[in-house]
């Protein structure tokens, strides 16, 4: 399979199973911004919960946090967003054509669109989204649209420290929506203008910061195989040291193998003491952390590890996708980890005609679905059940059938293998919340 036919598979899928939708569809969709659909939804949620888990709740050092998207202006004076958060855009002279480009995404000095080779002077243009607050929309009144979730984290630095009596080294998490007006949105979910990122900022001691960093490039690395996806397809990038921000003293991306080519899902920043003194010097706050045995005060050093849910979403969506030969057919599966299938247990009546049937296979489901995300579907035969079932990476599928008000068991059909094993229904909450852990 081609590559890039590979990437309009998982975009059909996605619309087709409710998975992604357009924003706005019915009024044309707006560039840069995506909708989860019902499927999309859960798969999302799974992927946060899944990160919380590992980065929160899993570890004795980090605790979580959920600022606010708007915040004051100065926030962004200080973090360096609103003189240098900007990107050099130009626009192709063809008139004809007329597109805008990032100017360090021209294929050789040509246009990308048309191959022509005029273009209006590199402008700067600053990626974050302005709106106003309150009633009158005058310069006083501007805030923007936080392009990243960490400076709600450095800015809760005193806050989280008072209330939680942390010592060094420990973590700050948070999961939420950034805004980035990005000259080039694209690749699906890939790049956006309305995103979702999980980032910690973790700080420690200067003279540890080496190691925690290496310490969490191996641990986020781990997290994307432990939710399944394929060694083979994950690579860590080291940046050279004309990438780096000049405050920051080393950063490693972990890139996938997207049908478009290796990109970043996340990156892991040791960001030096920068942030912590630059928001000390334009609050006028005194953000040091005091040691509270030798009542040392000292700014602390933070690894930043920051990924993107929207992108690893894809990434999980295009590992999992399949296509199998089954009996001359073609199976398309999604073969997602059992913490990220949106739909865990699928319960299908044999014989929908069949009120004894219907009522068991209906009981089965108000039983499971205390516990796990379950649904029921009698609405064709059941060939067609099991291959819609797959295609959405329902791990496993339920089928009551006329025995089964005889021998009180049910047919669990597993999503990887199709195979099949008869279970007591007494047992099968047990059974598949094993399997499923
Ligand atoms: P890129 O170089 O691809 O623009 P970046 O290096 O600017 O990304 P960061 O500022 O490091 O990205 O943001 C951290 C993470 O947030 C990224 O690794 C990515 O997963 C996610 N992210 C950033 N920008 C976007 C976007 N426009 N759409 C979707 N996710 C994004």
């Amino acid at each position: 399979m081609a590559e890039p036919d590979l990437m309009d598979k998982i975009v059909a899928l996605c619309k087709r199973r409710g998975f992604i939708f357009q924003s706005s569809e019915i009024y044309g969709g707006l560039n840069g911004a995506w909708d989860y659909g019902p499927l999309g939804a859960e798969l999302k949620r799974n992927l946060k919960n899944a990160w919380w888990q590992a980065v929160v709740h899993g570890r004795d050092d980090v605790v979580g946090l959920d600022a606010a998207i708007l915040m004051h202006p100065k926030t962004w004076e200080a973090s360096g967003h609103a003189a240098n958060f900007a990107d050099m855009m130009v626009d192709c002279k063809n008139t004809q054509c007329g597109k805008r480009w990032r100017a360090d995404q021209l294929n050789h000095g040509q246009c990308p669109a048309c191959g022509g080779s005029s273009f209006t002077q590199a402008r700067a243009f600053n990626l974050m989204l302005k709106t106003n607050l309150g009633a009158m929309e005058d310069s006083a009144s501007v805030v923007y649209l936080r392009p990243e979730t960490a400076q709600g984290i450095f800015v809760n630095f005193n806050n989280v420290i008072d209330t939680t009596h942390r010592k060094l080294p420990f973590g700050i998490a948070q999961i939420g929506k950034s805004f980035r007006n990005e000259v080039t949105p694209g690749n699906f979910i890939f790049r956006t203008r309305e995103f979702e990122q999980m980032e910690i900022e973790y700080f420690c001691r200067p003279q540890e910061a080496s190691s925690k960093y290496k310490e969490w490039i191996q641990s986020r690395y781990q997290w994307y195989m432990d939710l399944g996806i394929k060694k083979e397809n994950l690579q860590l990038r080291q940046h050279g040291k004309e990438e780096l921000a000049h405050y920051a003293a080393g950063c490693t991306d972990i890139e996938y193998n997207f049908p478009f080519g290796w990109s970043e899902l996340e990156g892991i920043a040791n960001r030096t003491d920068y942030d912590l003194k630059q928001h000390a010097q334009f609050s006028g706050k005194d953000l040091q952390y005091q040691d509270s045995v030798t009542n040392e005060k000292f700014y602390p050093y933070v690894i930043e590890p920051s990924g993107g849910c929207d992108r690893a979403t894809l990434a999980f969506l295009v590992d999992a996708y399949h296509e199998e030969k089954v009996n001359d057919q073609t199976r398309v599966v999604m073969k997602f980890h059992p913490k990220l299938s949106p739909i865990k247990v699928a319960v299908l009546p044999l014989l929908k005609k069949n009120d004894g049937v219907v009522a068991l296979a209906k009981s089965i489901k108000t039983q499971l679905q205390k516990d796990m995300v379950c649904v029921y579907d009698d609405t064709a035969a059941i060939g067609k059940l099991y291959r819609r079932q797959d295609e959405v990476g329902t791990s496993f599928c339920v089928t009551v059938d006329v025995q089964s008000l005889e021998d009180k068991q049910a047919t669990v059909r597993e999503r990887d293998t199709m195979g099949q094993e008869r279970i007591a229904v007494e047992r099968l909450k047990e059974y598949l919340k094993k399997k499923l852990s």
